[in-house]
């Protein structure tokens, strides 16, 4: 099964997207944690990346696309993935639609939430070095500031900050929310789950919509 998930920044995708990759057995691939990764590691596309990340802007196609498309042509992802993150516009929707032929994407899921949600829970969010995703309010770690899972300090991310996530959005409605369209009118089977709710309420209808 290969999904995208879709929808603006803070909608809770990727701990969706997690709990997805556990039932279907399919590798979760998100963008965002893959440049975090370059950057941490400072590799060439990593320090390309970090000032456009910083600022809320998408990075540039080009070094985005073939990262992605390296990502799906690895073994793992033959049995199909979850999109994360990817496509941001139209560009990289193409250049997806390309590479996938006659095999394309099975399903979309379109998390929603509402603007003044969105702020509030990007500038709760607190991530550890390793990616695990923590809110100070919804889903806080059992000690403050430090994951459960491997004990490393959480921390905000910087484009987790109140006039980044500005632009974050802006850019979401501007490049990414059009794919909606784009996909529709492709004919992709496009669910539309309220991403306001417990986390195992909003994982259970993903699943009963892509499964049914
Ligand atoms: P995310 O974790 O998906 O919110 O992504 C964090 C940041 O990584 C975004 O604000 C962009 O700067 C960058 N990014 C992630 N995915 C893409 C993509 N498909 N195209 C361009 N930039 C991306």
């Amino acid at each position: 099964m290969k999904l995208l998930l879709l929808g603006p920044p803070g909608a809770g995708k990727g701990t969706q997207a997690v709990g997805m990759a556990q039932s279907l057995e399919i590798p979760h691939i998100a963008t965002g944690n893959m440049l975090r990764e370059a950057v941490a590691a400072q590799t060439p596309l990593g320090m390309q990346a970090q000032a456009m990340m910083a600022a809320g802007d998408l990075v540039t196609d080009d070094l985005v696309i073939g990262m992605l498309m390296d990502r799906i042509a690895s073994p793992d992802a033959e049995g199909g993935f979850i999109l994360d993150g990817f496509p941001r516009n139209v560009t990289q929707a193409e250049a997806l639609a390309a590479t996938l032929n006659e095999n394309g994407l099975d399903a979309a899921v379109l998390v929603m939430v509402h603007d003044d949600d969105i702020v509030r829970r990007i500038s709760g969010r607190r991530t550890c070095p390793n990616q695990h995703v923590y809110h100070t309010q919804d889903n806080p770690p059992a000690s403050t500031d430090v994951c459960d899972i491997d004990g490393e300090s959480l921390f905000q991310r910087d484009d987790d900050k109140e006039d980044v996530v500005r632009n974050r959005l802006e850019v979401y409605r501007d490049q990414t929310e059009p794919l909606v369209a784009f996909y529709r009118y492709l004919g992709l089977p496009i669910h539309e789950i309220d991403g306001v709710g417990s986390m195992s309420d909003i994982q259970s209808a993903i699943l009963a919509a892509i499964i049914e």
